[in-house]
């Protein structure tokens, strides 16, 4: 340990961030705590979907974490992280530049807009904002025929395109639309999920079908233009309305840094979450993690950047340090075992969990509401406002 107080710098504050500021102040720790954030305005990680149904506004699910993070007695730099260098554990930000003692990364991810030409001129699905636009134009438009383009390869279970259709199809029935629609995903994945669990896969498309939804794989988008997509391979897919899923990618601070691995994220180990350089860790939406059953002649499968994962990546990193600063060794290793919920309807979701990192490859269970009995947690999404309470 480098101080009798050490110093600990939380990079984002966020689920995981949050989570890590928290655990380390409920458990006593004897550290100085400082939380970098460009913006202390925070929203549940579900509220997208809550305002795409029309739920919610993006007002009320906007809230501000800064005085409880203030009283939880925690140091704030509001400001943008702009460099991270893990050799010289030195963090520099558009307000001061400093090395604390330990850095803890919890960045999260970021949409990727502009995935191929013209996307920008799509509506797209990447903030609160969005959502209410889009669940407006969708709930005023005479299509019939709905285009829901999602470019990501996935590589870290991205639930959003899937999420999205199912919205699209219980929105134009309650507008009573939905008989002469069609709705497709378009992705470059032959099927949902295809590189995963083929049973997770397999219920998925099932799923899909059941609510006449179409799913057009292998098919990358090269370019839009007016009311026209068109494929890498030349296919020309026309639309009446059509929105984006953008991809996700590591925040951009990151783009062309040396604190990356070889999916692209920022390296970390998947059990202790030690990243590049000496008490530098990451955690959370932003970390790679590749798995063990990854292919090594194809993109890298990564474990899934689900806000549940974030908020226990940050419990065992929090309980990992006060030991570590009490010299206990026995440090707990992540399991690795990993849940989410699939927003399946306006206020019904599935239940998704598997064992990413002991399991290989990994099977992943899949329980719809009302076809087998629901998950165990009362609330799949980790709350941030609870968190912080
Ligand atoms: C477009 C999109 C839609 C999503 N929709 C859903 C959903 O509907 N349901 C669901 O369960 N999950 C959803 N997720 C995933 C969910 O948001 C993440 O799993 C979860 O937020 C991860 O927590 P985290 O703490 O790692 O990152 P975040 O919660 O993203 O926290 C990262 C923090 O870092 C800050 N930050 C980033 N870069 C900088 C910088 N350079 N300088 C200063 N501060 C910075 C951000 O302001 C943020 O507060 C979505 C993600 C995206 C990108």
């Amino acid at each position: 340990m480098a101080t009798a107080t050490p110093k600990v710098a939380i990079l984002g504050a966020g689920i995981a961030g949050a989570t890590v500021a928290v655990a380390l102040k409920t458990a006593r720790a004897n550290a100085e705590l400082i939380v970098v954030d460009r913006n202390f305005e925070s929203q549940s990680p579900g509220a997208l979907l809550d305002i795409l149904y029309g739920l919610k506004k993006p007002d009320s699910v906007t809230f501000s974490t800064l005085q409880a993070f203030q009283k939880l007695g925690v140091q704030i730099i509001r400001g943008e992280v702009l460099r991270v260098d893990g050799d010289k554990r030195s963090i520099y930000t558009a307000v001061r530049t400093f090395t604390p003692d330990y850095i803890i990364i919890a960045l999260g991810m970021e949409p990727h807009l502009s995935p191929f030409d013209g996307a920008n001129t799509l509506p797209v699905l990447a903030s609160l904002k969005d959502a209410a636009t889009l669940a407006e134009r969708l709930l005023s438009s005479g299509a019939g025929d709905y285009l829901i383009i999602s470019p990501a390869t996935d590589t870290c279970l991205h639930l959003l395109p899937i999420e999205a259709a199912l919205a699209v199809h219980h929105l134009l029935v309650r507008a009573g639309k939905r008989k002469n629609a069609r709705i497709r995903i378009i992705s470059p994945e032959p099927l949902p999920f295809s590189r995963w669990d083929p049973n997770f896969s397999n219920a998925i498309s099932a799923y899909l079908a059941k609510h006449e939804i179409e799913w057009l794989g292998n098919m990358q988008p090269a370019s839009v233009k007016g009311n026209i997509l068109t494929t890498r391979l030349g296919a020309e897919i026309p639309f009446q309305f059509a929105f984006l899923i953008p991809p996700v990618q590591v925040p951009r601070l990151f783009q062309h840094s040396t604190m990356l691995d070889a999916s692209g994220w920022v390296q970390a180990n998947s059990y202790l979450f030690n990243s590049r350089g000496d008490r530098v860790y990451a955690i959370g939406a932003c970390a790679g993690f590749i798995l063990p059953s990854s292919p090594k002649d194809q993109p890298p499968l990564l474990f899934p950047k689900w806000p549940q994962n974030a908020y226990d990546q940050a419990v065992i990193l929090a309980d990992n340090l006060v030991k570590e600063w009490k010299r206990d060794i026995k440090l707990v290793r992540y399991s690795g075992s990993a849940e989410s919920s699939m927003r399946v309807g306006p206020s019904s979701f599935a239940s998704i969990s598997g064992d990413f990192l002991s399991q290989q490859p990994p099977a992943i269970s899949l329980k719809f509401p009302g076809l087998l009995p629901f998950g165990s947690r009362a609330s799949p999404i980790p709350d941030l406002r609870k968190i912080l309470s």
